[in-house]
């Protein structure tokens, strides 16, 4: 702040703005040695099913340990790797990877494997026309059944129309689920609910995190729930921390859930290790919900 003091104020902006490009391209270039050396994995995150509190999916999520900075968080690389279309050859990594380790659960873990394997997909991906060929090879590569893969897409990717629901309509018709993250956050319109294959909503923290205090908090998560039903569509609550949300969620009509309070995401092998502790316990009444 001292900085920006009187007279230094048009010279810190540059300074300020060379900084931030510098370490914009710096991080690019990083990323295409992690890409090489093995810096990048996934951390995998249950999704459970509230009635019995199996795991009825995992999502992967990307992780960076950089040399120097220390782990590196997706929301800061994952933007400016989108902008620079390195996110192409990260999203095939992750992509291969998470489809790799979708069948090895299947072969150690059998019946215990999570039914399904959840790969967040960015807007310059399902821009690409020849993603969904791309997708086809890995499952073809790696032997995994197109029903074994959820690909999560935001609002905002697909409400331009185009290309990427041209992608999202190929990716379906593969027999890969489509889930909308981040639902309610973004470009919001119940129109694309009709114009884009979509058999999944997950939630958005945002509404999650205020449902069990006073007032109006709940609505718009209670709406969410019954648009999903009305359109016979699954629905997720992402970002459940405490106990209290998930049984306010239930309550509203939820029956799937992602959280830390059911799991924090965690790389392998300690995630297979809490597997069985996350699907322990007898299934109680309630009929499992698919993912
Ligand atoms: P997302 O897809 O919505 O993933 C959920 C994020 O919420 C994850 O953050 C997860 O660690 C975090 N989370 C899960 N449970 C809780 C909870 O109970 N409380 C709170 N506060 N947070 C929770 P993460 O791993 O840092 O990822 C951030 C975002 O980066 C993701 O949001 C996704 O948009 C993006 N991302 C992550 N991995 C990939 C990837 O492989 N490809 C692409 N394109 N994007 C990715
Ligand atoms: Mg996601
Ligand atoms: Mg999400
Ligand atoms: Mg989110």
């Amino acid at each position: 702040a001292a900085k920006r003091a009187r007279n230094g104020r048009q010279h810190w902006y540059a300074a300020h703005l060379d900084d931030e490009a510098g370490e914009r391209l710096e991080l690019i270039e990083d990323l295409r040695v992690a890409l090489e050396t093995g810096q990048l994995s996934l951390a995998y995150q249950p999704i459970v099913s509230l009635p019995d509190g199996r795991v009825v999916a995992v999502e992967a999520l990307i992780r960076w340990q950089h040399p120097v900075r220390g782990a590196v968080s997706p929301a800061a690389f994952i933007p400016i790797a989108e902008q620079t279309g390195i996110i192409l050859e990260v999203g095939a990594w992750v992509l291969r990877t998470a489809c790799v380790q979708a069948v090895t659960w299947r072969d150690t873990l059998g019946a215990e494997a999570p039914g399904r394997v959840s790969v967040n997909v960015s807007a310059r991906q399902l821009a690409e026309p020849g993603f969904a060929d791309l997708v086809a090879s890995v499952l073809a590569w790696t032997g995994l059944d197109a029903h074994h893969l959820v690909l999560e897409v935001t609002e905002t990717a697909v409400f331009g129309g185009g290309q990427a629901v041209r992608t999202v309509q190929e990716l379906h018709e593969l027999g890969i689920k489509i889930a909308l993250d981040d639902f309610g956050t973004g470009h919001s319109s119940l129109g694309l609910l009709q114009t884009v294959p979509v058999d999944i909503l997950k939630v958005d923290k945002s509404f999650v995190e205020t449902i069990t205090m006073a007032g109006r908090h709940a609505v718009i998560a209670s709406a969410l729930i019954q648009v999903s039903q009305g359109l016979g569509l699954s629905a997720v609550a992402e970002g459940v921390e405490t106990a209290e949300q998930a049984a306010e969620l239930y309550r509203l009509g939820y029956r799937m859930a992602q959280g830390f309070h059911f799991g924090r995401p965690a790389a392998e092998p300690d995630f297979t290790r809490r597997m069985p502790l996350a699907v322990a316990g007898r299934p109680q009444a309630g009929r499992r919900p698919d993912y």
